[in-house]
């Protein structure tokens, strides 16, 4: 792949943000929307925009302090309003889920596009700074990924590309679009390769979910509805590798003030790698119980294997994600556990 580098504009760079900036984070109502809202928030940022399409009793998160807008950014003139004034822009927002969601709604996950489109393009009308754009490891090429004992993957097996369908292609498109609007336009962008972000606040039921959660949902049913068995997706030899939530929003800050990495993809992932198997033990081990496992070999399970290769994020930033898995999977299952009892007792959650 030529660099995008090489025909890079005399743009300033370098901007050292202000606490008084104006940041704007789309699909803040989401997960890892609201989780960096929350993570800026606390930092001292002063202004602060979340922008999200749900209606604001759906967001997962309410972050005090955090000026809340509901809009569909697939609309033009909804992107140009959600970046007015922005010295920074997140673009969090897409619609996508677990394997379960985007195996089978490719169009959605393709439509997505819209909102990168026209978000970016409003952003560099607007002036804004720098622009951060979620990326997945999905948009990795898929024949690397055939073989649960994989060799983890680095930022350069992109290309040449053959993308999981839908999903991928849109990320590893919407990716190029941000390397061209540094190119061609001068608008700093910053591209990070997300492999599965998990944690407290994420989505836990209703289809959209994603393996660490879905499993905690299923352990803690089990156990509380006297269930000695559990179902499994897939045969249970698919291997991930799972990054939890505050080594995430951390990544997405050192990520987006980084001059070396300027329109240049990186994966934000943890390196553990672990097969669903040993993951649902691991979950086991944390309920304290041990159930049968049925395996629906016909439900989606995505690749046979898939991990982060850190070289070169631990080579530019000198970090990279570190919080154990077992840690965060501990974290996980106790927030999903209140959420079921809080649900059970008639209590509105979140998700509902
Ligand atoms: P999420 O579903 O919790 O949050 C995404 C939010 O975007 C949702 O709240 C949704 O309502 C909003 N959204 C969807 N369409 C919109 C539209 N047209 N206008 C405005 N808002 C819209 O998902 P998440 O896990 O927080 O993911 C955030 C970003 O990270 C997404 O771009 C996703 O593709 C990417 N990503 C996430 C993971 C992961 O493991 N969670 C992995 C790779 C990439």
């Amino acid at each position: 792949m030529s660099s995008p580098m090489a025909k890079r504009p005399k743009a300033e760079t370098g901007y050292q943000t202000r606490k008084d900036d104006l940041i704007v984070i789309t699909g803040a109502g989401g997960f890892i929307g609201g989780s960096l809202a929350r993570y800026f928030r606390d930092k001292g940022f002063t202004r602060i925009r979340g922008v999200d399409r749900k209606p604001l009793p759906e967001w997962y998160q309410r972050v005090e302090g955090v000026e809340c807008l509901s809009m569909d950014l697939s609309e033009k003139e909804n992107a140009v309003r959600a970046v007015e004034g922005a010295v920074e822009v997140y673009n969090l927002a897409a619609d996508m889920g677990g394997m379960g969601f985007i195996e089978r709604f490719r169009v959605e996950c393709l439509r997505s596009v819209l909102i990168n489109t026209h978000l970016i393009e409003a952003a560099w009308r607007a002036g804004a700074r720098r622009y951060f754009f979620s990326s997945s490891a999905c948009a990795y090429n898929t024949e690397l990924q055939k073989d649960p004992n994989v060799r983890a993957l680095k930022e350069s097996d992109a290309y040449p590309a053959m993308a999981e369908r839908g999903y991928g292609w849109e990320k590893l498109f919407s990716e190029m679009v941000c390397q061209e609007y540094w190119a061609e336009r001068g608008l700093e962008t910053h591209i990070a390769r997300f492999h599965n972000i998990y944690g407290p606040n994420g989505t836990w039921f209703g289809g959209r979910e994603k393996a660490p959660a879905a499993i905690c949902r299923k352990v803690i049913e089990a156990k509380h509805e006297g269930r000695n068995y559990i179902e499994i997706w897939g045969d249970g030899t698919q291997t991930r590798s799972f990054c939890y939530i505050a080594d995430c929003v951390l990544g997405i800050d050192k990520i987006m003030h980084c001059d070396q990495l300027i329109a240049t993809p990186v994966n934000l992932g943890s390196s553990e790698l672990i097969s669903i198997d040993d993951l649902v033990t691991m979950v086991e081990e944390i309920a304290g119980v041990k159930l049968e496992r049925r395996y629906d070999l016909t439900a989606p399970r995505g690749v046979a294997g898939r991990n982060s290769d850190n070289t070169f994020i631990r080579q530019v930033l000198g970090w990279e994600p570190s919080t154990p898995l077992r840690e965060g999977m501990r974290e996980t299952y106790q927030w999903i556990e209140q959420q079921y009892f809080d649900r059970k007792a008639g209590k509105r959650v979140v998700q509902d």
